[in-house]
């Protein structure tokens, strides 16, 4: 890029120093042309003076005579003078331009190239008072021999012009790439950059982005090794369980025991499998959801009534109230949200504790609300309970049956689904968790 950059910008200069180059040169000669024939018609008004005054002075005739070509011509156009050749084997002038207009006007001019290519010959006639015509010429080098002669002064000139552009150039490049090769050596440390206003958008953005690639790359690998972990543990027992009873060494009432181990830990694990997969779909899937209109209040009595024996073995009274209440929303995920929380509401309760579900529609808002009188959430760990595997009381979840997954998955489903949480915990008095869904007509 730096090397197109540099190249493109030279090439810019070189155009421009050799156009101007060349303008510069046609317009000096322009310059130089008029002036050439400014004098010319000075020196033919002065003659034309002299002669028609008969005093014609012989420094002049003499000064004349050295550069300047005379030529006088009768009316008709026939040489009657000239001081550099032979009037004589003239032919007649009258056809010339320069004559012609003079005999018309009073005055005329011309330019002529000369033989030899590099020269120009410049004519000024006028108009005597007898009706003769005199005629002054000199010779000037053309455009072409001006050039010619100027020219190494040109490319030297030249040469030195390309020669700044070119340091110019690779010193401007530098300053445009700097930038941009900054923001690839600093994405990592978030670095301000600010060389160009322009570009502080585009800078933003990609560090923005650099920063979403890493944090999502920590999470996944956090992720992984805590899968690892989490799937390590139930297989080590169902290792042990199977190994004790393989050496024989388990009498009959140890069998029925290592084989329930054995059941409960394969059991766990498959939840935790599930509860991966689910969440890697979730994960994967960006675009909208096809959803369909349901009724909330109808999925979460369907749920309390699931749930109800869960309850009863943990002595909570389990309670729904509420009306019917419509949302748009994937049925799938909607009794998965309403069966992780109603689930949490009583593994996390106390003996007879209490949940009370409610489901209302309020405005053009339906909220979901689950409260249990349960142990409680830390406020410090209130923000981090949705986080993947992340659980206050380990082995309480373990032994209930949980794979700290729940939450995360909650989440994920209220993202989608664009409602919101919003949730009160005091340890040792319980939690209230509330979900705000917009109301479907
Ligand atoms: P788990 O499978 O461990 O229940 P979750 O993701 O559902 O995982 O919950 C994460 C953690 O949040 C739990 O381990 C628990 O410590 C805490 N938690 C969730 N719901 C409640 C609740 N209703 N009362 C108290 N603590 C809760």
């Amino acid at each position: 890029m730096k090397r197109k950059i540099n190249a493109r910008m030279v090439l810019v200069a070189v155009l421009g120093i050799v156009t101007t180059m060349v303008l510069l040169t046609a317009v000096f000669y322009e310059m130089f042309k008029r002036q050439m024939v400014d004098d010319l018609r000075i020196y033919a008004l002065l003659l034309q003076r002299e002669i028609d005054q008969d005093q014609l002075l012989q420094s002049d005739e003499d000064i004349l005579k050295e550069k300047v070509r005379v030529t006088l011509l009768n009316a008709q156009g026939e040489v009657l003078y000239d001081n550099q050749a032979d009037s004589m084997d003239m032919e007649n002038h009258s056809q010339r331009p320069e004559v012609q207009e003079a005999m018309e006007t009073g005055e005329g001019q011309a330019v002529r190239r000369s033989a030899t290519l590099d020269k120009s010959t410049f004519y000024y006639a006028v108009k005597l008072e007898n009706g003769r015509i005199l005629r002054v010429a000199v010779e000037a080098e053309s455009i072409y021999s001006i050039l010619g002669r100027a020219m190494p002064n040109l490319v030297w000139i030249c040469g030195v012009l390309v020669l700044l552009s070119l340091l110019l150039a690779h010193y401007l490049t530098r300053s445009l790439v700097e930038p941009i090769e900054k923001l690839a050596e600093h994405l990592d440390d978030g670095m301000e950059i600010t060389h160009y206003e322009e570009l502080e958008p585009f800078i933003r953005t990609i560090q923005k982005q650099h920063q979403d690639i890493m944090e999502n790359a920590k999470l996944r690998q956090e992720f992984t090794a805590n899968v690892t972990h989490e799937l390590k543990t139930p297989l080590t027992s169902i290792s042990g369980y199977a190994e004790l009873i393989e050496t024989g060494m388990a009498s009959g009432e140890d069998i029925v025991r290592f084989s329930r181990g054995i059941h409960q830990n394969a059991q766990r694990l498959l939840t935790l499998i599930n509860d991966i997969i689910r969440l890697s779909e979730l994960d994967d899937s960006q675009e909208e959801l096809a959803t369909e209109r349901l009724n909330l209040y109808e999925l979460a009595a369907t749920c309390v009534e699931m749930l109800s024996v869960s309850a009863e073995k943990h002595q909570v009274r389990l309670q729904m109230d509420g009306s019917d209440s419509y949302v748009l929303g994937d049925r799938m995920m909607l009794e998965e949200l309403l069966y992780n929380l109603c689930d949490n509401a009583i593994r996390y309760n106390n003996e007879k504790g209490q949940v009370q579900v409610q489901v209302q529609q309020k405005g053009d808002q339906v909220i979901l609300m689950v409260r249990d009188t349960g142990i409680g959430i830390p406020k410090e760990h209130q923000d981090r309970i949705f986080e993947r595997f992340y659980r206050v009381d380990k082995s309480r979840s373990k032994s209930t049956g949980g794979t700290g997954l729940g939450l995360a998955i909650v989440k994920h489903i209220i993202a989608r689904h664009h409602a919101e949480l919003r949730m009160e915990s005091q340890p040792g008095e319980g939690t209230a968790i509330w979900v705000t869904f917009a109301a479907a007509q």
